[in-house]
């Protein structure tokens, strides 16, 4: 059974019912321990009253959600990206966190949203380089940057970094202060999982940053906002978590849960109380 001290609650969870002082006091009440907050949440409540609430309630957070989104048609959109990305690093600073999650960004869009190319290979460049200049930023800040490398079916639209293996090779090339966010929602297909896990826990020091967990659910009926609650699809939860723990994490489970029609409906602390039970359960 897992440790209960190491669930986390990434806030997107509950975010359709809740604010976040509210899934701060939610997660006091239940004995969840630690949060990943959003930054959009933390915008909405304030950025120095989200920190005081989240050190006088005790809660330990185990990443910030998210920087990332690097390719932009042009240089002046590069740039603003990154200066973007700074900011969130210095939010991540002032919350505590013990790193700032990325989702890099997929193909580059024109300013009304729309894909401006069809070049994937450059689209990943553009991530490379974009990382390895906000790492400069975030090394000198120190707060380390945990890419997530997303499921292959948002490579156009949300990260193009799909697999751990494209991960650990960044994390080569780039150096200190990069590592991965494993999210089993993204890589739990993946025939080099264990392998790319090990590859992660094996570098000096460790990539392996943060464990996200939900389940993917058969029939999934939408690719963002259909996440299931863990035990409630095919993914071999404990047996991921044992590759991890073989390779040396020792950090937070973070349950990460979007579910339009499903558990943001629900009484949020029904939710938590699921994900707790859950994770003592079925992960
Ligand atoms: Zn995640």
């Amino acid at each position: 059974m897992p440790d209960p001290s190491l669930l986390s609650l990434n806030t997107a969870t509950v975010r359709k019912q809740w604010s976040l002082p509210d899934i701060i006091d939610g997660c006091v009440r239940h004995g969840i321990g630690r949060i990943c907050p959003w930054r959009d949440q933390v915008a909405a409540a304030g950025l120095n009253a989200s920190a005081q609430r989240i050190r006088d309630s005790g809660l330990a957070l185990s990443g910030y959600c998210r920087g990332g989104m690097f390719p932009a048609p042009d240089r002046a959109a590069r740039h603003a990206a990154i200066d973007d990305n700074r900011h969130a690093v210095d939010e991540a600073l002032v919350l505590g966190a013990p790193c700032l999650i990325l989702v890099v960004g997929g193909l580059p869009r024109d300013p009304d949203g729309k894909i401006a190319s069809k070049d994937l290979a450059g689209a990943r460049e553009m991530v490379r380089d974009g990382i390895g200049e906000l790492l400069e930023y975030a090394r000198t800040a120190g707060m380390p940057l945990a890419i997530e490398p997303l499921h292959p079916m948002y490579a156009a639209d949300r990260a193009c970094v799909n697999t751990m293996a494209h991960a650990n090779d960044l994390c080569d090339e780039l150096g200190a202060g990069l590592g991965i966010a494993v999210d089993v929602y993204h890589v739990w297909w993946d025939p080099n999982l264990a392998h790319e896990i090990e590859r992660a826990g094996g570098a000096t020091p460790s990539r392996l940053f943060a464990y996200h967990i939900c389940d993917w659910l058969v029939p999934t009926t939408d690719l963002l906002l259909d996440r299931g609650m863990m035990g409630d699809g095919v993914i071999d939860l404990p047996l991921i978590r044992s590759w991890m723990e073989a390779a040396g994490y020792r950090g937070a489970h973070e349950v990460e849960i979007f579910s339009a029609n499903n558990w943001w409906k629900r009484d949020p602390d029904e939710v938590l109380a699921t994900c707790k039970a859950r994770h003592a359960e079925r992960s």
